[in-house]
């Protein structure tokens, strides 16, 4: 068996992020590497769930702490398309995962590079080493093509309420 590499496994979390795409949840997912093997796997469920906790880093978090019995993901390397919000980086700090990967930056919410750099603050009992970019392409135009047809969505609805105004 051939090492996988960094790209292998954000290969994966793009997979949950598309499944993410499918049932209409803003496309972002992750995965949580232990021993070269997925323990945890996550897309963000907040509209299926109506629960602003369900983030992709968030599911995949519980899911590897209930394989390793253990609130301590030490020796995990966790993966995920989009750079983290605040909660998911304190998710992150708080399970002691010493290794993040994501891809796209998010500069409207970003806390590990855009807004905050929560994860090099040395205040805090536990740092993260930050790798990103990876496959930052695909994990960003995901995210562009979703709300590029949620806004022609909108625009079509309205287009149709229109149309039916004039015809009373
Ligand atoms: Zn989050």
């Amino acid at each position: 068996m051939t090492a996988q590499t960094a790209e292998d496994w954000m290969q994966e979390a793009l997979h949950e992020a598309k499944m993410a795409y499918l049932i209409g949840e803003v496309p972002i997912g992750a995965v949580i590497v232990h021993d070269g093997e997925i323990i945890g796997r996550g897309h963000n469920l907040r509209e299926h769930g109506q629960d602003a906790t369900l983030h992709a880093e968030v599911i995949a978090i519980q899911e590897a702490c209930e394989a390793l019995h253990s609130w301590r993901l030490e020796d995990c390397q966790l993966y995920v398309t989009l750079e983290p919000c605040l909660m998911c980086s304190g998710a992150i700090i708080n399970a002691r995962i010493p290794e993040v990967y994501f891809g796209a930056r998010d500069p409207k919410a970003g806390a590990v590079r855009s807004l905050y750099t929560v994860m090099d603050d040395d205040r805090l009992n536990h740092q993260v080493t930050v790798h990103e970019r990876v496959l930052a392409r695909p994990a960003g135009m995901l995210l562009e093509n979703f709300f590029k047809n949620i806004r022609k969505r909108q625009k079509a609805a309205k287009k149709a309420r229109r149309d039916a105004a004039q015809k009373n």
